[in-house]
C-alpha cells in the first residue's frame, strides 16, 4: 500500500510514486512562517495541507519511519522593523508571535512536535528555528565559496549564478528572462544580476554573527540559506519531499536547491517537490502586503478550528480556494451531520475508499466525498480520521462548544431542574417561561423518552 502514494512533483509536471530514498525513513521539509505578525488564513492553507501529507505518511509508512521539519524564519527585515516599530526585542517578538502561531494551529488539528515525538526515539517533527542554525549556514556558504559557486564582495557573500549549468530546472524560467527581471536595480557588487545574497553586513542595531568567506565584520544571512543548512542539519543532503506555497517556487525554493546541490554535488535536494495554491479572496491572492487579509485568529474567534480545516480540504490543495462564509457554513454543517452519526464510536481500520484518492496526489474532494458515503459509526470515525477530522467524541465536542459559547452550564442546569418541577406541578406557563429563558441564553433543550433532558448550545 506504502508504495501506492502518488504525489504532484513541480520538478518533473507530473504525478509520481513516493519511493523513500532511505528505506526505513520517509523524510519531509516544508517552508514555514516568518514570525512577524499573526499568521492569515491563507498561511494556515500549507500547514493544514501538508499536515494531512504527514499524517498519511505516519499512517502508511508507522509513526516511527517519518521526519518532518517546518522551520519558522526569525530572522528577517520586517522581524528588525516590527520589534523596533514596537520598542521590544527581537527574540520577545519572535517567542510571543510563535507562541500565538502554536496556539491558533493547534486548533486547526495540526501535530505539533510535542503531540508526536516520543522520548528516546528520532524525532518524529522538528520545528529548527533559524537563529539556532546560523553555524550551519555559514559552513555550507564557506564550502560554496571553496566550491566556486559563491564570492565575496563588498562584505556580501553572494551565489554565482551562472556557474550552476542548469540553474532554473525547478521553475523552468529562461535564463534570459529571469535575467531581465533581475536587472532593476542591480547592486554593483553583483557579477550577474541573477546572483542572490547569501549573507550580508548588519546594520547598526540589527542581529550580527561573526560573518563566513574571510568578511571581517559581523553580518547576518540572506533568507535561502536558512533552509538548505535546516534541511541539511535535520534530512540530510538528500531527502523525498520539500512543500511549500506555490509562490516560493521562485527564487526562494530554485536558490535553495542551488546552495544544496552546488554544496554536495548531488543531482536533487529533493525528489518530490509539493506546492499549494493561493487563498484568494475576490480573486486575488490573500497576503499582508495587499492588505486584503483576515487573521486566522479572527476566523477562529468566530469558528471551530475543526471546521476551517475541513473548510480548507474542500478544495485541492493545488486548486485556488475562494475564502467564502459559505464555505465554512457549509462545513459547519457537514461536521455537525458527520458528529451526530458518529456518536461516541471508537475509530474502525482506516476504509480504503477513502485512503485510495488520497494516496492520488492527496486528492480531498473525492476522499471527503467517501466519507460522506460512510454510514458505520466506526468507519465514518476512521475516514474522518485520515483527514485529522473527528478526532474528539461527540460529548466532548458538545462540551467544547459550551465552553466557548460563554453560557454558564451551571445556570442551565438549576433552569433545567426548575423547569422539571414546574413540569412536576403541571405548571405549564412556569415550564414555559423557563424554556424561553434557556432559549435566550443559546440553548435548546430536549426531552428524552428516558425521562431526561438534554440540552445543546445553539450554533
Ligand atoms: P510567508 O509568511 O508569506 O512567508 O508565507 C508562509 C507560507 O504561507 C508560505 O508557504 C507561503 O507560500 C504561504 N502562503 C502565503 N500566502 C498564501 C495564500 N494566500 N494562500 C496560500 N498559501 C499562502
Ligand atoms: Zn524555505
Amino acid at each position: 500500500m506504502a508504495s501506492l502514494l502518488r504525489l504532484y512533483n513541480t520538478l518533473s509536471r507530473a504525478k509520481e510514486p513516493l519511493r523513500p530514498i532511505d528505506s526505513g525513513r520517509v523524510r519531509m521539509y516544508a517552508c514555514g512562517p516568518t514570525v512577524y505578525d499573526a499568521a492569515h488564513i491563507g498561511n494556515a492553507r500549507p500547514l493544514i495541507v501538508f499536515d494531512l501529507l504527514f499524517r498519511l505518511l505516519r499512517h502508511l509508512y508507522g509513526a516511527d519511519a517519518v521526519t518532518y521539519a517546518r522551520n519558522v524564519t526569525d530572522v528577517d527585515d520586517k522581524i528588525n522593523a516590527r520589534a523596533a516599530e514596537r520598542s521590544i526585542t527581537i527574540r520577545e517578538l519572535t517567542d510571543g508571535t510563535l507562541a500565538q502561531f502554536h496556539d491558533d494551529i493547534r486548533r486547526l488539528g495540526i501535530l505539533l512536535p510535542d503531540d508526536v515525538n516520543v522520548p528516546g526515539r528520532p524525532p518524529a517533527m522538528i520545528e529548527p528555528r533559524a537563529t539556532d542554525h546560523i553555524v550551519e549556514m555559514t559552513a555550507l556558504i564557506d564550502r560554496l565559496v571553496a566550491a566556486g559557486h559563491a564570492y565575496v564582495a563588498e562584505d556580501h557573500v553572494l551565489f554565482d549564478v551562472p556557474s550552476m549549468p542548469d540553474y532554473g530546472a525547478l521553475s523552468r524560467r529562461p535564463l534570459d528572462e529571469m535575467e531581465a527581471g533581475a536587472r532593476v536595480d542591480v547592486a554593483p557588487y553583483k557579477r550577474s544580476p541573477l546572483d542572490f545574497v547569501l549573507w550580508k553586513p548588519s546594520k547598526p542595531g540589527e542581529p550580527s554573527w561573526p560573518s563566513p568567506g574571510g568578511i571581517g565584520v559581523a553580518g547576518r544571512p540572506g533568507w535561502h540559506i536558512e533552509c538548505s543548512a535546516m534541511a541539511w542539519k535535520h534530512l540530510g543532503e538528500t531527502f523525498d519531499i520539500h512543500a511549500g506555497g506555490i509562490d516560493l517556487v521562485f527564487p526562494h525554493h530554485e536558490n535553495e536547491v542551488a546552495q544544496t546541490r552546488c554544496c554536495f554535488g548531488t543531482p536533487v535536494m529533493a525528489n518530490l517537490w509539493l506546492h499549494n495554491g493561493f487563498l484568494q479572496v475576490e480573486g486575488e491572492k490573500m497576503s499582508k502586503s495587499l492588505g486584503n487579509f483576515v487573521t486566522l485568529r479572527e476566523v477562529l474567534a468566530d469558528w471551530p478550528g475543526e471546521v476551517v480545516r475541513l473548510a480548507m480540504l474542500r478544495t485541492h490543495y493545488r486548486q485556488p480556494i475562494d475564502w467564502t462564509l459559505r464555505g465554512l457554513e457549509e462545513a459547519s454543517r457537514t461536521l455537525d451531520r458527520w458528529y451526530e452519526a458518529a456518536g461516541d464510536a471508537e475509530p474502525g481500520p482506516a476504509p480504503d475508499s477513502v485512503l485510495e484518492p488520497l494516496l492520488d496526489d492527496l486528492n480531498t474532494p473525492a476522499a471527503l466525498g467517501e466519507v460522506h458515503r460512510l454510514a458505520d459509526p466506526a468507519s465514518l470515525k476512521a475516514g474522518a480520521g485520515l483527514l485529522g477530522l473527528l478526532g474528539q467524541t461527540k460529548s466532548a465536542r458538545a462540551q467544547a462548544a459550551v465552553a466557548a459559547s460563554g453560557v454558564d452550564a451551571a445556570e442551565v442546569e438549576r433552569l433545567i431542574a426548575e423547569r422539571k418541577d414546574a413540569r412536576t406541578r403541571k405548571d405549564w406557563a412556569e415550564s414555559d417561561r423557563i424554556r424561553g429563558a434557556l432559549t435566550a441564553l443559546g440553548v435548546t433543550v430536549k426531552d428524552n423518552k428516558d425521562g431526561t433532558t438534554s440540552w445543546t448550545v445553539n450554533p
